[in-house]
């Protein structure tokens, strides 16, 4: 029996993070270089292997070509510049001269050589003298990872057939692996790693794919190219399906498709069972593609655009004009509606190639966001000039993120009054009572919201960080995923505090992590005064159709069981029952 038969109907388990039902074959997608391995190569074959390497780079350069037009097409001229890039960093004479020439010399393997030589130039990033190489290090990593995986012949995520039915299996998945997938072909994501607020999930979601993470050995276990179908909501695989379980879910699909349609049509009904109240819900965008989505779930301008995805997707830093370029577009698709921007989010598990941000212990906890920023002053001020001359085209506003004290708040607003300075003295158009807001998504932030509030003009409750951060739960690891709890006490009480002050002072405030989008969760927010929903647009119409099915009634009960809820399960059924 073939290794296939044997997994006929084989359903593996995980963690459901993104909804739907996906039919497609199994990808294996390889994340990393953990598949690099160090041989001799023979003085009598190496010729070969630097025939072997060239190959490799001929056939990359064509598949660089092709994806420059596909993702043109697909995605837009702007994110296919890229491949332009790529085409003469194959070119450069780091991969034409200095990598055969490494083969010959150290007699091993290109993938080998291009690790080592890699890690060298990363290493050393900071003291490269030759000003050309420093700047296109990241470009060069871009490439080479790109070889490494010809090389070994595995996968890699923009080699993706563009229109087949493609299930991605991987051991882990990073936020730069999750946005190159932005493909309409994509049927559903798997991995052996990662948590329901990862934002490798949250990019799932946000494409609407089908996806399941924390499915313990898969890699041991599926073969590529089986036929499989994905459970987003029940967080299943099934490899190789025989006709009635496809049956089974071909009309599960059709349902979940048929409640979808029921769904959109509730969204041009006006929120009016919620007397006094005007309630919001917004978009999260990760990357400008998703703004379509936005406006086909109508929602009511942006409450969260994660601008460090676009420096991941492209890994690279991005200069004043390539971030103003996609702040205009955005702040102008969204008319007059409020487009909050947030400046760069780094770190954590949004890594860029550079520094030495990967090699800390705990990322969650260290070098992350506006502590980033706050000393490489330069990238922050960039990023601000960007976004202040786009603030003449809309109604954007500045959101910074991970603020865990007010003296972070009056040192960036410090920045931003010098940014603003400079470009009144150069007479650039800008709105200058541009509105900064902070995330709340730390408890010592919430706990002294009183000692700040004043020096702010709004506020966003950031519940995947302050649910991690509260409870010691790292959001990435499915280990610990069933810690992970919303619901327990202690973040409710932070999220009250929060929005208590900020009705307290007239502070507007909405929440902007995966909770705002979780149907479970709607009315008890709605119950503690939050008005302003951010979510995947995906989730708008779940969100609206609650909103709309409640009352006042309902969300003054749950508010009152609130204050004396002692554990996660009892408010859980409490929520569920009303
Ligand atoms: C959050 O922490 O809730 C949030 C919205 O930010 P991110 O998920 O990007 O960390
Ligand atoms: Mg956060």
């Amino acid at each position: 029996m073939s290794e296939d038969l044997q997994l006929q109907n084989q359903t593996f388990h995980g963690i459901s993070v993104s909804e739907g039902i996906g039919f497609g074959k199994i990808v294996i997608y390889r994340t990393d270089f953990d598949d690099v391995t160090e041989y001799t190569i023979g003085p009598e074959r190496i010729i070969d292997e630097i025939d072997r390497y060239s190959a490799a780079v001929n056939e990359v350069n064509l598949i660089f070509m092709n994806n420059q037009k596909r993702v043109a097409r697909e995605i837009g001229l702007e994110n296919a510049k890229i491949y332009e890039t790529y085409h003469m960093i194959l070119d450069d004479p780091f991969f034409q001269d200095e990598i055969p020439s490494a083969i010959r010399a150290e007699n091993k393997n290109a993938e080998y050589i291009i690790c080592s030589k890699l890690s060298f130039y990363e290493k050393h990033f900071n003291t490269i003298q030759d000003e050309y190489l420093r700047e296109r290090i990241f470009d060069i990593r871009g490439v080479s990872r790109r070889l490494i995986y010809h090389l070994l012949q595995g996968e890699y995520p923009d080699q993706v057939e563009s229109d087949g039915a493609n299930i991605i299996v991987a051991r882990e998945l990073t936020p730069a692996d999750s946005i190159h997938f932005h493909h309409k072909s994509l049927k559903g994501l798997i991995t052996e790693f990662g948590g329901r607020t990862s934002h490798a999930a949250i990019l799932a979601r946000s494409m609407e794919v089908p996806a399941v993470v924390g499915v313990k050995d898969l890699l041991k276990k599926v073969v590529a190219g089986s036929e499989a179908i994905v459970d987003g909501s029940e967080g299943t695989l099934i490899v190789n399906p025989n006709q009635e379980k496809k049956n089974f879910y071909l009309l599960k699909k059709e349902q979940y498709a048929r409640r979808a349609e029921d769904l959109i049509r509730g969204l041009g009904i006006p929120i009016q069972n919620l007397p006094d109240r005007k309630i919001n819900l917004l978009a999260n965008i990760n990357e400008p593609s998703e703004i379509g989505l936005a406006h086909k779930y109508k929602a009511d301008g942006v409450g969260l655009f994660r601008t460090e995805l676009q420096f991941i997707a492209k890994e690279q830093f991005l200069n004043e004009e390539e971030q103003f370029v996609i702040y205009k577009d955005l702040i102008e698709k969204f008319n007059s509606k409020e487009v909050v921007i947030r400046v760069l989010d780094l770190g954590g598990d949004k890594f860029l190639p550079f520094a030495d941000l990967h090699r800390e212990s705990n990322p969650f906890l260290g070098w992350r966001s506006i502590r980033i920023l706050l000393m490489e002053t330069e990238i922050f001020k960039t990023q601000l000039r960007a976004i202040f001359r786009a603030s003449a085209f809309g109604n954007a506003k500045i959101l910074i993120p991970m603020i865990s004290s007010r003296e972070e708040i009056i040192a960036s607003k410090k920045i931003i009054e010098e940014v603003k300075a400079e470009l009144a003295a150069k007479h650039f158009d800008f709105n200058q009572q541009i509105p900064v807001g902070v995330m709340i998504e730390i408890p010592s932030a919430a706990i002294a919201i009183d000692s700040f509030i004043n020096d702010i003009d709004f506020i966003s409750i950031g519940t995947n960080d302050l649910i991690q951060y509260t409870l010691a739960v790292d959001r990435n690891n499915e280990k610990v995923a069933n810690f992970y709890q919303p619901l327990n006490p202690g973040v409710i009480h932070l999220i009250k505090r929060v929005a208590d002050s900020c009705n307290a002072h007239n502070i507007p405030f909405s929440v902007c992590g995966e909770m705002a989008g979780d149907p479970l969760y709607t009315q008890l927010l709605l119950s503690l005064g939050i008005n302003d929903f951010s979510m995947q647009p995906v989730s708008i119409p779940r969100i609206k159709d609650v909103v709309l099915k409640t009352t006042a009634e309902r969300l003054e009960a749950i508010r009152n069981k609130v204050d004396d809820c002692i554990s996660v399960n009892e408010l859980h059924e409490f929520l569920c029952d009303v």
